[in-house]
């Protein structure tokens, strides 16, 4: 596990160094994997999302982009090795953010977060019967805990549209990734505050924008600085106007999105080993331990059915 240098521990301003955002302290750091546009070279664009996020020992990669080809591509350019992650996280279940799971190589036991009412397609849930992956049932009731400090969210639906997002508890408050944000990104934003009942620091990935008028992005803007927002990433499916908009309101705030965007971001909370986590990275994790609380999923009632016989 490659871990985050603490030196810009401290650092009391934020700084931004082209695509590299650094703000208070390190401890999580989220690379985008999967975007509609790079921001490094040798990297491949394409219409989807995924990063992977590495804090405090745990490796979770949330969404997966369209293709294996490219999402593997990207991984390679990036240098990021698959065989580390330690989780998967589904936002929904469009194959622009679940197609790219082919990518991965067989991690038997690897959990991938799906919400209830996701329908994913046939050659998602071939991957994961191929790869031995252990899926995680998300519901409309509670939030599960992936790794202490990252929580996926209950299944949060508007109309037709699930989806879930990813939370890292931070000391300077959350920092939420979405998919898509079908549900209305500031829907989806309130509600986490609410369960959370602490700040949101900091929110990137797709709000799914494209076709909103500049008025009501305007009020959305305004609805993310009313909650405290500090840090906006919108990328993706967010539309080039409506992340013009957010560009000029956040300034210096405001993260740029991109294959190859690296953004590190405050000291995610300390995480315990989990035993069941798969034999290859249980070695990396307890280096990392740092208490000795355990996921509920981890515990031997909690076991999954596998993929083979849920879709
Ligand atoms: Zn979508
Ligand atoms: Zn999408």
């Amino acid at each position: 596990m490659k871990r985050v240098p603490f030196v810009l521990a401290g650092i009391a301003a934020l700084v931004l160094t082209g695509h590299l955002l650094s703000a208070q302290g390190a401890g999580l750091r989220i690379t985008y994997l999967y975007d509609n546009t790079i921001a490094t070279q040798g990297t491949k664009p394409d219409w989807g999302f995924a990063c992977l996020l590495e804090g405090r020992g745990h490796t979770i990669l949330f969404d997966t982009g369209t293709r294996p080809d490219v999402l593997r591509d990207n991984m390679t350019a990036l240098k990021v090795d698959p065989t580390r992650v330690q989780a998967v996280v589904f936002s929904h279940e469009h194959g622009d953010h679940t197609m790219g799971i082919d990518a991965l190589p067989a991690i038997p036991g690897l959990p991938v977060f799906v919400g209830e009412h996701f329908r994913l397609q046939p050659a998602v849930v071939a991957a994961f019967s191929r790869m031995g992956a252990k899926r995680i049932t998300v519901t409309a009731e509670k939030p599960i805990e992936v790794f202490p400090g990252f929580t996926v969210t209950d299944e949060i639906v508007t109309g037709a549209a699930y989806e879930e997002a990813l939370v890292v508890d931070t000391p300077e408050g959350s920092v939420v990734i979405v998919g898509c944000a079908h549900p209305g990104i500031v829907l989806m934003l309130k509600r986490i505050a609410e369960t959370t009942k602490k700040p949101i620091h900091m929110v990137i990935g797709g709000f799914h924008l494209v076709q909103t008028p500049a008025d009501d992005v305007k009020r959305i803007i305004a609805d993310f600085k009313a909650l405290g927002v500090a840090l906006a990433g919108p990328t993706h499916c967010t539309g080039d106007e409506a992340i013009r908009l957010f560009r000029e309101a956040y300034g210096d705030h405001f993260i740029a999105g991109g294959v190859g965007t690296v953004v590190e971001a405050p000291k995610a909370a300390s995480v315990p080993r989990c035993s069941r986590w798969p034999s290859s990275r249980t070695r990396l994790a307890e280096r990392d331990v740092l208490g000795s609380r355990l996921p509920e999923w981890c515990s031997d009632n909690h076991e999954g059915s596998g993929f083979g016989g849920r879709e």
